[in-house]
């Protein structure tokens, strides 16, 4: 097995005693649990319960004030920029508006993605195609964002999360935007990758109907802390 691989499989995720202030404001207090390598977790609570905090601090967008958040065993509050760089290299995030670049085309925002992990330029297109495929946007290839419904750019971002092969995929909030039509397209998209590529999928929601229909963990928050955790998938 390649290094890289080797890396990938070991991607769990350890917060230990994690607190995050932002000035005199807390928005995460003393964190603990881990995810491993291929579970899906919800991560539930309502606004401002500290959901996208965590998913920062995932990302190394911030930092914890105290305590540690380890990936593959690698500490990120110790870690020097080139470990963090590998290490989001490896993770995939959708968000509730999308966040693609509007005045590029469905196939140049992956691209872009691939460039910015230095992805082989030999496999790039079979990569997009793969992708693309995937999300069954095939169709949608070479138009821009504003020619696509809400259902289409959600997948289109997560056709752009995938392609960079994620060991893990944050999702923030991920059906915000979305009809009932296509929030179960997206879920059954992710359960799907979840389940056939063991990606990690992480995934913020305040949709209880979501939380119930998969039997997975939920860790739900309430003003920074964990308030309780539901493990479906060790009760069976
Ligand atoms: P959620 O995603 O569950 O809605 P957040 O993680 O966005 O919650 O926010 C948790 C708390 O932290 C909120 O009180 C929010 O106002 C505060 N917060 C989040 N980001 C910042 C920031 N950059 N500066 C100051 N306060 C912040």
């Amino acid at each position: 097995m390649s290094a890289a691989l080797r890396f990938s499989s070991r991607m769990n995720i350890k917060f230990n005693n994690v607190t995050k202030k932002y000035g005199i404001i807390v928005a995460v207090s003393q964190i603990t649990f881990e995810v491993k390598s291929g579970e899906f977790v919800f991560i539930a609570g309502p606004s401002g319960a500290g959901k996208t905090t965590l998913l920062r601090l995932i990302l190394s967008q911030t930092k914890p004030t105290s305590g540690t958040l380890e990936i593959g065993n690698v500490d990120l509050g110790q870690s020097k920029k080139h470990q963090l760089e590998k290490i989001r290299k490896k993770i995939g995030v959708i968000y509730q508006d999308y966040q693609l670049i509007p005045d590029k085309t469905i196939e140049e925002n992956i691209a872009l993605a691939l460039d910015i992990v230095s992805y082989p330029k030999k496999n790039l297109h079979h990569q997009i195609d793969e992708v693309i495929r995937k999300v069954n946007l095939t169709t949608r290839r070479f138009l821009y964002p504003s020619q696509l419904s809400g259902g289409e750019l959600q997948r289109a971002s997560l056709a752009r999360a995938l392609a960079i092969d994620p060991a893990i995929i944050l999702a923030d909030e991920p059906t915000g935007n979305l009809d009932l039509e296509n929030t179960w397209r997206l879920i059954k998209l992710l359960k799907d990758i979840n389940q056939t590529t063991k990606t990690t999928i992480i995934m913020t929601t305040h949709n209880s109907d979501i939380i119930d229909s998969l039997d997975k963990r939920v860790i739900f928050l309430r003003d920074g802390m964990v308030e309780k955790e539901i493990n479906h998938q060790q009760k069976q």
